[in-house]
């Protein structure tokens, strides 16, 4: 089937990168995707694909199959974009201010509207069912969670779930799909330390609660040095400070937040823990209080074993590619991990960058952008590994 669907991708590429140029035209937040998913739910249902709207507000899910019997097999596509002024001068830059798609999800939903239109031209032979879901909100918004809360995982459930990234830290031909934890879980966190404030010349009288905070920044660090074991990985990084307005003020207050990333369950909770003890018991030395809380979870993306091996065979297969890589891993988030923790299935990396070129920013940049050469490798891939379940060799 690979060499069927490069001949039918190779007709759509130009198509492929003039809608992944219009959605960069137009980036939407999380959960004010209504343009884009206007844009695919209209597509879909021009092929002829049932269309469900408004599934996680703005998420769209489209069923294509099930006349005859086989498996389901869900395809998930990100549409959101991040609050970041584009600093790119290209012909296709945001035209919305401050707004704009520097993670590659323009890219993911333009893959996905190719997919779907390359499967539609199998429909005849189709033994299955092929769910479509484009997601809202993935970059913090729990748009996953959002769309199974309404129902993206039942009638019918998936018995398989595959997603993908375009990924800027490797190059274009480059693609990995890992087996087991293949990117963090990540868990917000927020500590308020209070004291009580006063004037800067006269700290004795006042519970100073930025010395106090200082040092919950810093011992905070032995979490990972000194709690998770050595061959795991967890992350803690402080990455707001907030606390007084002027220099001769002792504030009541500062606030401190940040981020956790962890691999396993058992590493977050005893991380989660520490925290804790460590933000009130330094606190409660310094004479301050410290509360911490924690906010939404995106679990880890977990990869099944043969989902994973069926997406490195598929991809050495693709023109374009060069290396097929079973090793990478992550700390950054994905909240594909809702889907990987109910159904078995694989998350995949498709090396998007070209140096050269100079389109290897990082994602999150504001000169993010890549090589759109990959939106077709991705195409291809993702197709192909729906047909090793729902088409008849
Ligand atoms: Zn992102
Ligand atoms: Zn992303």
């Amino acid at each position: 089937m690979v060499t069927e669907f490069v001949a039918a991708a190779k007709k759509l590429e130009g198509e492929l990168i003039a809608q992944r140029r219009d959605f960069h035209r137009h980036p939407e937040l999380g959960y004010q995707e209504v343009r884009t998913s206007a844009i695919v739910a209209n597509q879909l249902s021009d092929l002829g694909i049932e269309v469900q709207t408004g599934v996680g507000k703005t998420g769209v899910v489209g069923l294509l199959g099930d006349e005859r019997p086989g498996p389901t097999v869900l395809l998930r596509f990100d549409m959101d974009a991040l609050p970041i002024q584009e600093e790119n001068d290209i012909e296709y830059v945001s035209s919305n201010a401050g707004v704009m798609h520097a993670c590659g999800h323009d890219g993911h939903t333009a893959i996905g509207l190719a997919v779907a239109r390359m499967m539609v031209q199998q429909r005849d032979r189709l033994q299955g069912t092929l769910k479509f879901v484009f997601q809202p909100a993935e970059e913090g918004g729990c748009g996953a969670e959002a769309m199974i809360a309404d129902g993206a995982l039942r009638d019918p459930r998936p018995d398989y779930a595959f997603g993908l990234h375009l990924w800027n830290e490797r190059p274009f031909g480059w693609v990995g799909a890992t087996e087991g934890d293949m990117m963090a879980g990540v868990c917000g966190w927020e500590c308020v330390v209070s004291g009580d404030g006063g004037h800067a010349a006269v700290p004795h009288r006042a519970r100073d609660p930025i010395v106090a905070a200082a040092q919950i920044v810093v011992a905070m660090q032995t979490v990972v040095a000194r709690n998770v074991p050595p061959m795991e990985a967890v992350v803690v990084s402080v990455t707001q400070i907030h606390g007084g307005d002027k220099d001769n003020v002792i504030p009541g207050e500062v606030r401190l937040s940040g981020t956790l990333r962890y691999f396993r369950n058992t590493d977050c909770e005893r991380s989660k823990d520490r925290m804790t003890q460590i933000a009130e018991n330094v606190a409660s030395a310094m004479e301050c209080r410290a509360d911490v809380s924690f906010g939404s979870v995106y679990r880890p993306v977990a990869n099944n074993a043969d989902a994973a091996l069926l997406v490195r065979e598929l991809a050495g297969r693709v023109p374009g590619v060069t290396v097929v890589a079973d090793d990478e891993r992550t700390a950054v988030s994905e909240d594909f991990g809702e889907f990987t923790a109910e159904i078995p299935g694989c998350f995949f990396f498709v090396g998007s960058a070209n140096g050269e070129r100079g389109l290897d920013f990082p994602h999150h940049h504001p000169r993010f952008d890549f090589d759109e050469h990959s939106l077709t490798v991705g195409a291809v891939l993702m197709a192909s590994v729906a047909a090793d379940y729902v088409l008849p060799d």
